[in-house]
């Protein structure tokens, strides 16, 4: 293994600390070599992307900071998927002094710059990127926060002891709620509207497993909350409706033409591609990372033709009228679509 950063931008992280937080979710604490220590300084809510081989298939995954930057270290949680390839590698493989390779951090789930109230949604492995948030709040501002927390029963909870001691020190202004499925079903619409009413203004930050999501965000907006003040981060996306594919009354697409790099690429359309898997079909090397919408890092301009988004958690309104588009998610929808990465 190499100390480089190869062509993809991908450099070795050793596992310096291996903590196992539950029965299916561990943390690793990751040595950043001093040569990367620039390229790997993070926001919180950032992720960042590791590439693993397992069984002889190189796989990439996006894990969120659980560490705050004020703490000095950085750590990544990774919570068992049933079936799933690389956390349950991670859970059963992963130890001390092993070498992984990882991009920079990136990702937009970060702190707006003001002091109002902040509100966390957290479902199960959602935890991640929220703890990071709150250790960072609760170090730099004097924001109050209240944390609601889902979990399928009390064993499956990451961070349970960080939360009460945090809760111990900062009992003014952090408040935990914790939710468990085992004790009468899933987190309701009316019980998210009524933590939603009692926070008032407030930056909202959701993060959790694609249903709970979606309850908590439509109940969130439902008590009058503006969507600009809520912020979203999505660990999977639902796959593509078959209606998204062949919509009714679009135009069927012939080609999209690509500039990336200071050059001009034609490639052909085949019904059903994103622009991303288009340029990466024409042999393109096109950005991306998180590729559910989330983290902006294959963000193109439209500057012709027309295209829509399945899922879009990372571009603000401005950045749409501009035409800008995440390419992961997005489907061309005129004859011909010119699209410029920037
Ligand atoms: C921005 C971002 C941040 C993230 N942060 C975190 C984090 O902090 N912590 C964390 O734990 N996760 C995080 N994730 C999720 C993580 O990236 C992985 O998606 C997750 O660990 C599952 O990967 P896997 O390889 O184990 O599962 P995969 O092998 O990708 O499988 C995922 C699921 O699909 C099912 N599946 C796979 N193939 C098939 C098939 N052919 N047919 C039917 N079902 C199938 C599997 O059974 C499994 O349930 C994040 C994701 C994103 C995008």
């Amino acid at each position: 293994m190499g100390e480089h950063i190869d062509t993809d931008g991908f450099a070795p992280l050793r596992i310096k600390r291996v903590v196992r937080e539950t029965s299916d979710a561990v943390s690793l604490v990751l040595d950043v070599p001093r040569h990367c220590s620039g390229r790997f300084r993070y926001q919180a809510g950032q992720f960042l992307t590791l590439r693993v081989t397992v069984d002889g298939q190189e796989l990439r995954r996006c894990y969120s900071m659980s560490s705050a930057p004020v703490e000095d270290e950085l750590r990544i949680t990774v919570k068992r998927d049933p079936g799933g390839l690389v956390s349950n590698w991670l859970n059963d493989t992963a130890a001390e002094g092993a070498e992984l390779r990882a991009a920079p951090p990136e990702g937009r789930f970060l702190l707006r710059d003001n002091d109002s109230g902040i509100v966390a949604f957290a479902g199960g492995s959602g935890i991640t990127p929220i703890m990071s948030l709150i250790r960072t709040a609760l170090a730099t501002s004097a924001r109050p926060i209240r944390l609601f927390y889902a979990n399928r029963g009390r064993d499956s909870v990451i961070f349970a002891d960080d939360l009460a001691r945090l809760v111990d020190g900062h009992a003014d202004r952090l408040t935990v709620t914790q939710h468990f499925d085992e004790d009468g079903g899933v987190v309701t619409p009316a019980v998210v509207a009524s933590v939603a009413a009692e926070a008032g203004d407030a930056d909202y930050y959701i993060c959790g497993p694609g249903p709970f999501m979606d309850t908590v965000e439509s109940a969130v907006v439902s008590t009058g909350v503006p969507r600009e003040r809520i912020h979203l981060e999505r660990f999977q996306v639902a796959p593509v409706p078959a209606d998204a594919m062949a919509p009714g009354g679009e135009v069927a697409t012939e080609e999209v033409v690509i500039e990336l790099d200071r050059k001009t690429t034609t490639a052909a359309y085949r019904a059903g591609n994103t622009l991303l898997q288009t340029a990466r079909t024409a042999g393109l090397r096109a950005p991306s990372s998180c590729e559910t919408g989330s983290c902006g890092t294959c963000m193109a301009r439209i500057v012709a033709g027309s295209a829509r988004m399945l899922n879009n958690d990372a571009l603000d309104d401005d950045e749409v009228a501009e035409g800008w588009v995440l390419t992961c998610q997005t489907l061309p929808t005129s004859r011909t679509v010119h699209l410029v990465y920037e």
